[in-house]
């Protein structure tokens, strides 16, 4: 397979061909979770974007490096785990636990580094201490700050020129600071607060430090991809790139910046912080993981997805259709090179089902071989990875209730109407819906259906 792969550059705005620095080992970047919460859907679109783009650079280069870290110390953490009530360490394993896990939910594969950054705050002392030494940082009452104007090359990624920025509101103002715009690399840790020693005293990172340090250690000074979701552009990433090429002394950092757009619900943003979330983990008992995946590749990964009931559905119907033409595949079986076109042209998913679904036609009345090529596509992107047999078990557990059972339930939850117990009887809906039973009422009848 001789296809070149091409990637939207947000580094210079551009489609661009993907040229590795080193043809025998390409290395990738992508942030990982600040684990302080469990995952939400938003958080699962570049879980899954990234591990497709993995699964490209693997069918055409022999070694590929994908780091994705996990931050595990940070402001946030210690705001939820005083919510909670849980220490610091309980807080980061549980939500670690239930990131692992709903990734392999989601048949991600295990990327090939996923470093913490509480074990590696050695690295992280080094390069601020370096960063002083080049006169790029200084340090002012126990913190240590990036000095923003030293470095020309900044705003070039997120396009924003210093002056915007520092007329711009995200900036944290602090006393500490010679200037606004200058960010935190270092800064201390109030008692009880996890924290290290080091040259300026007892403290903890800023969380863009961990990312070029992190980086630095598994793929070197400069790689080829650096990936994320969009709102990690600015300041996050442009930060990364300021530390690093400072510290390292380098003309770039990554080549190529790719960075997934949002999930919205009802075209608002899912962010915990508007309420809106949905968590991953509460969708592993109703629906199968490839529902999600199919679901979370839908849209190219530039655009907004929109998060609703109908495009679940959908995405259902279209694995039971598709387990119809499902074959188990013992050999290596060659994708054809037009089906895969669109997957090389800048990871366009939804041209890629679109030809899935062309040859599903093909396949359905067609030879052995045909349906092992259709199976065979569909694994690429991590779909019809599980056997028929297990697809169906899967459905059928779902839905394991029967019709007496949910008349009864209905039954009970008339009563708890009558009684104006509409706790109760929500929570007979909500039962019901958990196990695929979707229940009406229409001119005082209740009808069911299953979903
Ligand atoms: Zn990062």
């Amino acid at each position: 397979m001789n296809k070149d792969i091409f990637l939207t550059n947000n580094l210079s705005n551009k489609k661009e061909k993907f040229i590795p620095i080193n043809e025998k080992n390409i290395g990738m970047y992508v942030c990982g979770p600040t684990v302080y919460d469990e995952p939400h859907i938003g958080n699962a679109r570049p879980i899954v974007i990234f591990d497709i783009l993995f699964k490209i650079l693997k069918s055409k280069f022999s070694s590929v490096t994908y780091v994705r870290n996990i931050t595990d110390v940070d402001d946030k953490i210690i705001k939820s785990s005083n919510e909670k009530k849980i220490s610091i360490s309980e807080l980061t394993e549980t939500v670690i636990k239930s990131f692992n896990e709903d990734c392999k939910y989601l048949n991600c594969e295990n990327p090939s580094q996923q470093p913490k950054a509480t074990e590696h705050i050695d690295l992280m002392i080094k390069m601020i201490s370096e960063l002083i030494k080049k006169g790029f940082a200084y340090e002012n009452n126990k913190h240590v700050y990036f000095e923003v104007k030293k470095f020309n090359d900044y705003g070039q990624l997120s396009n924003k020129k210093l002056e915007e920025l520092i007329a711009g509101s995200r900036i944290e103002v602090s006393d500490n600071k010679k200037n606004s715009e200058d960010f935190v690399l270092w800064k201390p840790s109030l008692e009880k607060e996890p924290s290290w020693d080091s040259p300026w005293g007892k403290g903890r990172p800023g969380w863009h430090l961990e990312c070029s340090a992190m980086s630095k250690k598994f793929l070197g000074n400069e790689f080829d991809i650096h990936g994320g979701g969009i709102d990690l552009i600015f300041p996050h990433h442009e930060n990364e790139i300021a530390q690093s090429r400072c510290a390292n002394d380098t003309k770039i950092f990554a080549n190529y910046w790719i960075h997934n757009a949002f999930i919205t619900m009802s075209n608002e943003k899912m962010a915990k912080s508007q309420g809106n979330i949905l968590k991953i983990k509460d969708f592993r008992n109703k629906v199968s993981g490839q529902v999600l995946r199919l679901a979370l590749i839908s849209a190219h990964y530039k655009q907004p997805l929109d998060w609703n009931e109908k495009l679940l559905n959908e995405c259902h119907k279209i694995l039971n259709k598709w387990y119809d033409c499902y074959v188990e595949v013992k050999k290596k079986v060659l994708i054809p090179e037009d089906l895969l076109t669109p997957l090389y042209d800048d990871l366009n998913t939804p041209g890629y089902i679109a030809n899935i679904h062309k040859f599903y036609e093909k396949a359905l009345n067609g030879s052995i071989e045909d349906k092992e090529i259709f199976t065979t596509a569909c694994n690429f992107i991590g779909l019809l990875t599980d056997t028929k047999d297990n697809w169906v078990k899967f459905k059928k557990e779902k839905s394991n209730i029967t019709e007496e059972e949910i008349l009864f339930k209905i039954e009970e939850r008339d009563k708890a109407r009558k009684n104006k117990d509409y706790k109760l009887s929500d929570k007979i809906r909500d039962e019901l819906l958990n196990k695929g039973v979707l229940i009406e009422d229409k001119d005082g009848k209740t009808t069911w259906k299953l979903k």
